[in-house]
């Protein structure tokens, strides 16, 4: 059930940074990380039958058995058998790595490993998609884009006029504002500690901002009193536990929903206090945006194809292969929103 796939391009998501520093995270080297990438099928293994060599593929880090009782159920995207792993360096079929150097295994990164010019995926983690999309630009919606988005649309759900916040402004919180807007939220309030995104989150439909550090008081009260209560819905894109616990608490009473999205470190805890539930808040959490991969994808990469989804907004940098480690300085010196690396270079 393996596909090899030769990979045209890759992004940088914080995931690979995340895991590359291994702070806080189980640390498994050496690795291929990337995992937000397009790439074309070169060959399928025994048992794959739905792909071919030639398709046009997004490799996707949480995978799509099509037969457990999550793949079968409408709500999840929880797969039993290729949902994320972070911790496994290997394939499922034989616990063996397919990359090697000097006849010793370089672990493979949450089913992906596209820092490189061929990798070897499940087949459940290959979306094919339409052969006209622009693999250099669909690549991003193999996850950032999909996540902010889908953690809108399939999972806070704003209303029409509502109100939305979302913590962080980097291209996952930005595709979660995309969302809030095609959903037709009336007020979205961006939060991040960079003033720089302020001026960028605009052309995604934020139009009121809050920088914590500009105030003597926790954030979530700050958009209380703007609100008059509180948001309708929140989405954290963080990954820092404190903007976790703000998303939740800055949602009115009744009705608000957070959504969190950020991963965060291994030993982090969510602390709240119970009556925040009582008063009738939801807090909910998604990988990928609840979108299964294989099933929900192309339709994402339709939304670009029919002009409903812009992403080359998205895309601030591009860098050839070789030049893989400034595209990881641009997004540590908060200066990329997505870096796309050529693999051709
Ligand atoms: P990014 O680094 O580009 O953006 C993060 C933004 O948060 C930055 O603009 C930063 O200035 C801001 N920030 C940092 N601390 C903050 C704070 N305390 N309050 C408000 N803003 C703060 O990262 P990204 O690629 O957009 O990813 C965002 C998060 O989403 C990461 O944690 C990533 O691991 C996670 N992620 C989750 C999934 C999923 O399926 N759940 C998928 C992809 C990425
Ligand atoms: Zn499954």
């Amino acid at each position: 059930m393996e596909v090899r796939l030769k990979i045209l391009y890759t992004a940088l998501c914080h995931t690979d940074v995340f895991f590359w520093e291994a702070k806080g995270q189980n640390p498994l080297f050496p690795r291929i990380l990337g995992h937000e990438a397009a790439g074309i099928v070169e060959s399928v293994g025994e048992g794959v039958t739905d792909l071919a060599p030639g398709d046009h593929v997004l490799p996707v880090f949480t995978g799509e058995c099509k037969e457990c009782a999550h793949c079968l159920s409408e709500e999840s995207n929880m797969c039993d058998l290729l949902r994320i792993n972070t911790d496994r360096g290997v394939m499922i079929n034989d616990g063996k790595s397919r990359f090697s150097i000097n006849g010793k295994p370089i672990y493979h990164f949450v089913g992906t490993s596209t820092f490189s010019e061929y990798t070897v995926v499940h087949s459940g983690c290959a979306a094919k998609i339409n052969p006209l999309a622009p693999l250099n630009l669909v690549c991003i919606l193999s996850c950032g884009i999909s996540t902010g988005l889908g953690a809108t649309l399939n999972v806070a759900k704003p209303t029409k006029g509502s109100t939305v916040a979302v913590f962080g402004l980097g291209a996952v919180g930005l595709a979660a504002a995309e969302g809030a807007r095609i959903a037709g939220a009336s007020r979205i309030i961006g939060v991040d500690l960079n003033p720089r995104r302020f001026h960028e989150a605009k052309k995604f439909g934020v139009n009121e901002f809050v920088n914590p550090k500009d105030y003597n008081k926790p954030v979530q009260e700050v958009i209380s009193e703007m609100t008059n209560g509180g948001v309708d819905r929140s989405i954290e894109c963080v990954g820092n536990i404190d903007a976790m616990i703000s998303a939740f608490e800055c949602v009115r009473d009744g009705w608000g929903v957070a959504v969190l999205v950020g991963v965060p470190y291994k030993d982090a805890t969510f602390k709240t206090h119970p009556v925040n539930f009582l008063n009738e808040r939801t807090l909910k959490g998604t990988f990928f945006g609840n979108y299964k991969p294989r099933s929900d994808l192309p339709a994402v990469v339709e939304m670009y194809m029919n002009k409903e989804l812009e992403l080359e907004k998205f895309i601030t940098h591009e860098v050839s292969f070789s030049e893989i480690n400034k595209a990881f300085d641009y997004m540590l010196q908060g200066d990329s929103l997505r870096c796309v690396i050529r693999m051709d270079g």
